[in-house]
């Protein structure tokens, strides 16, 4: 049985999703969740009572119960933090598109709704906002907007005559903004602080070589005009290069894994010196081959939750995988390099964020990738409890959203009831029973 708005007692069924404010919440009644094991953000704990109060946790195996908690069993559930992911990008794709023209609020609006039927709370959209997008942010913060927490980069920062690509990714012309020396750089950073952002977003890196890179001095003037602003600076990289080069000058967050070789010790060092967080986005490269390898996901019930239509018959087109089939390769060994460095910099104590790039193109299919990024970490080395360590505490954290991502006294009830023990099998974070914001549900069972 997985919880229904009427089970919770909540007269709120035929209310969008829109009116559930955080000041309605207030006026709810306390609820006590019972029988859950609970993973806290670092550990399975239980099974023990949860008293939650005006849409926060308030006590984890209350003393006493206010009179008129609307109490639910979970006996044989396991409780979760709602994930967040630091890595994603929303409103940029449609069907089997990407670009300009998909950037609406009604496009968002689904993601959104998406990311949290799927467990993920919070987004932080990683670049290529279109201006709607600051709209839409200033709504989030206020919870006047639904589904998912929406925080990101504005358009981000990237190269003139290079990345991000304005033909392949679609983009406006001045969708990104491009300076060309450091007082370009430097105005660049305040359109973006002016708009309302959380962080800047770069592109560091040169398209394979077929364009030019950012240099150093660059993005030391994009650092600095950021820091200066309190806002700190991500970088998109592939290679090593790349990211020993926007570390030395003082970027904040690498914000895909290094792919090309394996970290060295004297890169390690320094990341952890200066402090420097990493997203390694495994999944960004194991969506261009995996649904070609494997065409009967598209009879997955989760998968299908996540896939719409027009993707769904490109991956059933033979020609289509076999196309995808032979550029395989170097993504295979992309994955590769990606999961030995993650463990490599996770055992060595950098700390790491979670992301996927979904959304980022129609291949990266939002929800879908989160799970598998969560079973990628582990077949890199991590054991279930760190990858979802990552996932929840770990991410809301780079993202400065302390009040959520643990089950803790006092955090924001954003909780995700599965029907399996994710720390058994990290598969079993699909098996999503109910997703809880501000203690009410918002989305039940997927598949
Ligand atoms: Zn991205």
């Amino acid at each position: 049985m997985h919880l229904t708005r009427r089970s919770l007692g909540l007269a709120l069924a035929g209310l969008p999703l829109a009116s559930l404010r955080p000041a309605q919440a207030q006026a709810s009644p306390p609820i006590l969740l019972e029988g859950a094991w609970l993973f806290d953000g670092q550990a399975m704990t239980g099974p023990a009572a949860l008293l939650i109060v005006d849409g926060r946790i308030h006590a984890i195996a209350p003393a006493s119960i206010p009179d008129g908690a609307q109490r639910l069993d979970l006996a044989g559930r396991y409780v979760i933090p709602a994930m967040t992911s630091a890595h994603s990008h929303v409103g940029h794709t449609s069907g089997a598109s990407l670009g300009r023209e998909n950037h609406t609020r009604e496009n968002a609006v689904a993601q959104l709704r998406r990311y949290q039927a799927f467990g993920i709370n919070a987004v932080n959209s990683l670049g290529l906002n279109a201006p709607l997008f600051h709209e839409l942010r200033a709504e989030s913060r206020t919870g006047r907007l639904p589904g998912a927490l929406l925080l990101g980069a504005g358009p981000g920062i990237g190269m003139p005559d290079g990345a991000p690509p304005v033909r392949v990714m679609n983009l406006a012309d001045d969708q990104v903004l491009r300076p060309r020396n450091a007082s370009d750089a430097e105005a660049a950073v305040a359109t973006h602080a002016d708009r309302g952002v959380d962080l800047i977003k770069i592109w560091a890196d040169g398209l394979n070589n077929s364009a030019p890179q950012m240099t150093g001095e660059l993005i030391s003037a994009i650092v600095r005009a950021a820091h200066a602003r309190n806002l700190r600076v991500a970088a998109h990289i592939f290679d090593l290069s790349q990211a020993r080069l926007s570390v030395e000058s003082g970027v904040d967050i690498i914000a895909h894994g290094i792919r090309d070789r394996e970290v060295d010790d004297a890169f390690v060092a320094m990341m952890r010196q200066r402090g420097t967080w990493y997203i390694p986005t495994i999944q960004i490269d194991e969506a261009e081959y995996i649904y070609a390898d494997q065409p009967e996901l598209t009879e997955d019930p989760f998968f299908r939750a996540a896939i719409n239509p027009e993707m769904t018959a490109r991956i059933k087109d033979a020609t289509w995988r076999a196309g995808q089939l032979e550029r395989a390769a170097p993504r295979r060994a992309a994955v590769r390099t990606n999961q030995a460095n993650l463990k490599k910099l996770h055992d060595a104590g950098i700390p790491i964020a979670f992301g996927t790039d979904s959304g980022g193109t129609p291949l990266r299919v939002q929800g879908f990738a989160e799970h598998r990024e969560l079973e990628l970490m582990v077949e890199a080395g991590l054991t279930p409890a760190q990858a979802l360590n990552i996932a929840t505490i770990r991410s809301s954290e780079l993202l400065g959203l302390n009040d959520r991502g643990a089950i803790r006294e006092g955090m924001r009830a954003d909780l995700v009831v599965l029907g399996g023990n994710p720390l058994e099998n990290i598969r079993n974070t699909r098996s999503i029973r109910s997703v809880m914001q501000n203690g009410q549900e918002v989305a039940g069972p997927i598949a």
